[in-house]
């Protein structure tokens, strides 16, 4: 047993090593990918579900590596918030989807931001430079931020929340469900709508409990004027569940999958849901 013991220890030593080089790696490959072109911005639509058709994107990273491939967001930007890199990128894809949108009139633009860049002290001045200076009005403009990010340093993230809204851009609160918060806890912060995580609209249709937790949320939420928007949709049977619940947004491989930045300015100008 204590042979067994000592092997495994120097197993677990050398995937610790190997799992170090391959972060350090990624973080050295990152550093470069904005000036060697490998980084691209992808736009999924949200659609409303009363009127049915597309009334915004949502940006979402993708990186190929010249040395390593297609690397998933779920990898990289969590080793880039380790870093100052996460900076870099966020400033990147927010300029990257504040081009695009000039091209979409009549829509938003949904652009994710972690618990870091929304932190920083400059922030929402720095945001609403960039907006200022595109000539978009803000409220083209929603913010997904996580849980984390209210959770981590409440008072100040509710300052910073404001002065978003004051400066008169859109929040949503994005993974919905699967942090600590609840409706109860959340009612204080200025926030314009809800994601429901995918976790949940996935298990409709299978769970009861699933169906159950969406209809509460989306009506509570709606009590506190708040939009839903539910992520993840994927067939009839789901979306069908989540317009009779009355989610205000719909959003998933059912309505259209990421596109680039030319399919995505098609797709608004032609003004349909897919
Ligand atoms: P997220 O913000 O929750 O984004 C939704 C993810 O679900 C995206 O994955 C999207 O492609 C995927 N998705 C959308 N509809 C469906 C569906 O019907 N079925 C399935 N199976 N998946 C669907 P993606 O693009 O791989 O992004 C993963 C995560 O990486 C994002 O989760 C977000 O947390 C992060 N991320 C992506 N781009 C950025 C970025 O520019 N900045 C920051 N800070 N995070 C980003
Ligand atoms: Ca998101
Ligand atoms: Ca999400
Ligand atoms: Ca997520």
């Amino acid at each position: 047993a204590k042979r067994g013991g000592r092997s495994q220890v120097r197993l677990f030593d050398r995937s610790m090593d190997e799992s170090a080089r391959f972060r350090h790696s990624i973080e050295a490959g990152l550093r470069q990918a904005i000036a060697k072109r490998e980084l691209e911005v992808v736009y999924q639509p949200i659609i409303a579900r009363e009127a049915a058709e597309v009334v915004g994107f949502e940006a979402l990273l993708r990186w190929n590596s010249a040395e390593h491939g297609e690397i998933p967001p779920s990898v990289f930007i969590p080793i880039a918030e380790e870093s100052n890199l996460i900076h870099d990128l966020g400033e990147w894809v927010t300029a990257e989807a504040l081009a695009e949108c000039r091209r979409w009139p009549g829509h938003f633009v949904s652009i994710n931001v972690s618990a870091r860049q929304f932190r920083r002290q400059d922030f929402v001045d720095a945001l609403a430079a960039r907006v200022a200076a595109a000539s978009i009005s803000p409220d083209r403009v929603q913010i997904e931020i996580t849980e984390t990010v209210i959770f981590d340093d409440d008072a100040r993230a509710a300052e910073t929340l404001r002065r978003l809204r004051h400066a008169g851009f859109r929040v949503a609160l994005d993974d919905f469900g699967t942090g600590y918060s609840s409706l109860f806890n959340i009612r204080n912060y200025a926030l314009d709508c809800l994601k429901i995580d995918k976790s949940f609209i996935d298990g409709l249709g299978r769970e009861v409990e699933a169906a159950a937790i969406v209809n509460s949320v989306t009506h509570l939420a709606r009590s506190l004027g708040m939009g839903v928007v539910a992520e993840g949709v994927e067939t009839e049977t789901q979306n069908q569940a989540l317009r009779l619940a009355g989610c205000s947004h719909l959003q998933g491989f059912y309505y259209g999958h990421p596109a680039d930045a030319d399919a995505t300015a098609a797709l608004a100008l032609a003004g349909e849901a897919p």
